[in-house]
């Protein structure tokens, strides 16, 4: 067996037609030639979206537009089918792979619209189609170029707990199950391919890990295998200084700290699931971040402890889906109870809070959840308020949704004074407003809030501030 071993992840993007395909392949195929290499690959583009639709027509009890968008995804399917595969028998195994899958997605759908009820079981299962249907495209490319592949559904492989829409793996069970799988497959010299988002509970049932979970099936895998590394294979050169569509001369980040890249992830940077570092950290297995359209370029490599050199400060995110929620008037001063009671509810309702701050006069809590978390946060809190604000204990509950969280990303900032001054002296000279702030006490990032319109002039701001379209950082 080859003695190095890689996790490959290829998004949507990578996988999104038949061109796309085959250079994905292509990729696959070179790396297998050197190490071990395990495929995990996303539905393509868009196809989880549409089919989380057609769950959504069958549920309202159209299953004629459901049974339109499985339709729409054999045409995609077999469209690059045709395009990859040269030989008819090999093409007629895999279309017969795909029917098997279609058909399964029919009848659920029809099921959906007989009952009218969607429960995030059978919701699970179907936008676990995509994956199930590019996995064995992947496979067969992959073959095309000569080397031995594949397709296995991770159903078979990750072992998580029965929390359908955001289920979590159990590792002890995964790295059973994948070791007994794989381990003969890869020394047989054969590359699977595997499904990402998807998993299964104990007893069976599909699960899937939550969207955009592809990237965390790869690295639960790469803890699983004891792989060398993990490669996220993506459309965007790597982790970036700041998003280049609003800050032009954002550059790359060579290498970054779990910590940091993180952070990123947290704050609303699209190129990893939030989750994905978890699996890898205690194993340290390093994560890169890779451009499959432009593969000669070296991507971000995410290791334990990043690089230690500039002046702290990594990188710029924004997250503009948020909305502001304060809770207060005169009259919580002195209340003791506020705060525990607001974020009680938060949690009962299970918004997401980014960001809190209180002012030291407590006449205010404020912070911040995704505007998708706001109606459900701002009901429960009326009516857990509901006595006191009608006694004006607690005056206002109100709510502010033209504003955006900018997130200041680095680990060695740690100790570093001046990083905060320097920020708000940088937004200050660009008239930018400051609504909130916070650092989180880790002094990984301080964040702030501000007015949305104000956010590509605060990034650019300080992304000059900091000098981070220099490679020094
Ligand atoms: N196909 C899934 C989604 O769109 C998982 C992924 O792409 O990572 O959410
Ligand atoms: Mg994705």
């Amino acid at each position: 067996m080859k003695a190095r071993l890689q996790v490959m992840k290829f998004g949507g993007t990578s996988v999104g037609d038949a061109s796309c395909i085959a250079r994905t392949a292509q990729i696959v195929a070179q790396a297998a030639r050197e190490n071990g290499c395990v495929a995990v690959v996303s539905a393509m583009s868009g196809v989880t979206n549409r089919l989380v639709e057609a769950a959504k027509n069958a549920q309202a009890g159209n299953n004629g537009g459901a049974a339109a968008v499985v339709d729409a995804l054999r045409g995609q399917h077999e469209a690059a089918l045709t395009s990859l595969i040269q030989r008819e028998e090999e093409r007629a195994r895999i279309r017969q792979k795909m029917e098997d899958v279609l058909a399964e997605g029919r009848r659920l759908c029809e099921g959906t619209a007989l009952l009218r009820e969607l429960t995030p079981r059978t919701l699970d299962a179907i936008s676990s189609l995509g994956e199930r249907l590019s996995a064995p495209l992947v496979a067969a490319a992959v073959r095309e170029l000569g080397v031995p592949s594949e397709s296995i559904e991770a159903t078979e492989l990750i072992v998580t707990d029965a929390f359908h829409g955001g289920a979590e793996p159990q590792m002890k069970l995964t790295r059973e199950k994948s070791q007994a799988r794989l381990r003969p497959l890869l020394e047989k010299g054969f590359v699977p391919v595997v499904t990402g988002f998807i998993g299964a509970s104990k007893d069976g049932q599909l699960t899937t890990l939550g969207r955009g979970g592809s990237d965390y099936s790869a690295t639960i895998l790469g803890a699983a295998m004891d792989a060398d590394e993990v490669i996220i294979w993506t459309d965007v050169d790597g982790v970036l200084t700041a998003d280049p569509r609003l800050v032009p001369e954002a550059r790359t980040i060579p290498v970054i700290s779990y910590r940091e890249a993180a952070e990123l992830a947290y704050f609303g940077a699209k190129v990893l699931h939030p989750k994905t570092l978890n699996p890898v950290v205690q194993a340290a297995i390093p994560v890169w971040i890779r451009n499959s359209f432009a593969p000669q370029r070296p991507g971000t490599k995410i290791t334990p402890e990043g690089r230690s050199i500039g002046g702290g400060v990594k990188a710029l995110t924004a997250i503009r889906d948020v909305t502001l929620i304060s809770v207060g008037g005169p009259g919580i001063v002195g209340l003791p109870d506020v705060v525990g009671r607001t974020f009680s509810t938060t949690a009962e309702v299970r918004a997401n809070v980014l960001l809190i701050s209180q002012s030291s006069s407590q006449n205010d809590i404020c912070f911040i959840v995704s505007t998708a978390d706001t109606q459900r946060t701002v009901e429960a809190l009326r009516k857990e308020f509901a006595q006191d604000l009608a006694y004006q204990t607690v005056e206002h509950i109100t709510v502010d949704s033209n504003i955006a969280i900018v997130a200041v990303v680095g680990e060695n900032m740690r100790g570093i004074p001046g990083i905060a001054g320097r920020t708000f002296n940088a937004l200050g000279r660009e008239n930018v407003n400051i609504i909130a702030i916070a650092q989180g006490s880790s002094e990984c990032n301080i964040s702030f809030v501000i007015e949305e319109k104000a956010v590509k002039t605060a990034l650019l701001a300080t992304h000059r501030e900091f000098g981070l379209n220099s490679s020094a950082n």
